[in-house]
């Protein structure tokens, strides 16, 4: 099965942080991040639907004016997500331009932004073109449990980390790919008809073996039965959809290594900052982020298949082969100086 979301870094391991998310039969994608996207077509930047902003230091945030550059005209809702206080922070970013000539738009620009706070409650509020840009709030919801967006191809979930600000890690998980092997149904002298999406959906809600399905040709067949799901199984193939897990910017802190450790979980992919050199872990601790040792540590306990380090240091210019080499020595559970021996 061919993975649905493709990630990359849109600056590379040591630039502005913003991971972009493409879907690969859908003509729409995620953004993780809005450090300067200057490297982005506008093509790519119009396929955006949802951006997620881990918190709002300006190498996070300042993609925003190119966003707006390049919407403003367009007819377009984007949904955007922060930490607490960011509705204030896209009033104050929209509200830097005069917008008096906005009547003369015919397609309106919508922005509608949820801030999280540290219960996970959120607050929405939305910005419209044709209103000047001015906040509406829409309203408040109480705990989300960590999902912020949930559709039937994928959902984002987030945690909650501490940077000496409040800071946003998320995780991407794509549905569980269930496929129906129409010989088996047949073996089993089992008809085709609506009774298996039912199906699929129990399966993907990880109902439990005894949950009784309803089979029939159509709703209203006179024949229609009952089997508990643990029959039925084997007329389906599961394939698990893929986790891709964005994390950053975080103080190396136990609260932080549970959160951490928690979201990404099993990913398939895990995107870590590892802004400083092992060396340099007391820097890294005034600073309140993470070490290369710390960033590799945590994807091996958080069992990632594969971990990508960014965010790395103007400071370590030239010498990103080291950092990477020091998260992938952690990764793998040597010590660094058994590595080089
Ligand atoms: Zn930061
Ligand atoms: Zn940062």
């Amino acid at each position: 099965m061919r993975p649905l979301l493709h990630p990359s870094l849109v600056n590379g391991r040591s630039g502005d942080p913003a991971l972009y998310v493409e879907t690969l039969f859908e003509k729409r994608a995620v953004l993780f991040d809005l450090g300067d996207i200057s490297n982005l077509s506008p093509r790519k930047i119009q396929r955006l639907e949802h951006v997620f902003v881990s918190h709002a230091h300006i190498d996070h945030f300042i993609g925003f004016d190119r966003l707006l550059r390049l919407l403003v005209g367009r007819e377009k809702t984007i949904k955007l997500y922060g930490p607490k206080g960011f509705i204030e922070h896209v009033h104050h970013k929209l509200q830097g331009y005069r917008w008096n000539l906005v009547d003369r738009y015919v397609s309106d620009l919508v922005f509608v932004v949820t801030e999280i706070d540290s219960f996970f409650t959120t607050d929405t509020a939305r910005f419209r073109l044709k209103n000047a840009f001015s906040t509406e709030a829409i309203g408040s919801s109480s705990s989300i449990e960590g999902v912020l967006h949930s559709e039937p191809t994928f959902r984002v979930s987030t945690t909650i980390l501490e940077h000496r600000t409040l800071c946003l890690a998320f995780a991407i998980e794509e549905a569980a790919h269930v496929n129906v092997w129409k010989t088996r149904l047949t073996e089993m002298g089992l008809p085709v008809g609506p009774w298996l999406h039912e199906l699929k959906r129990a399966v993907i809600e990880n109902r439990p073996g005894d949950h009784l399905i309803r089979i029939g040709a159509r709703p209203t067949s006179p024949d229609m039965r009952e089997l508990p799901l643990d029959i039925l199984r084997s007329v389906l193939t599961v394939t698990p959809g893929q986790k891709v897990a964005y994390v950053t910017d975080a103080a190396d802190t136990l609260a932080n290594r549970e959160a951490i450790i928690r979201l990404a979980q099993n990913a398939d992919l895990l995107f870590i900052e590892a802004a400083f050199a092992q060396a340099d872990t007391a820097l890294a601790a005034e600073r309140a982020h993470l070490t290369t040792a710390a960033a590799g540590s945590l994807a091996r306990e958080a069992r990632a298949r594969r971990v990508e380090p960014f965010h790395f240091s103007p400071r370590y210019s030239g010498q990103e082969a080291c950092l990477l080499d020091e998260v992938m020595t952690a990764f793998a559970g040597r010590d660094a100086e058994g590595a080089g021996s």
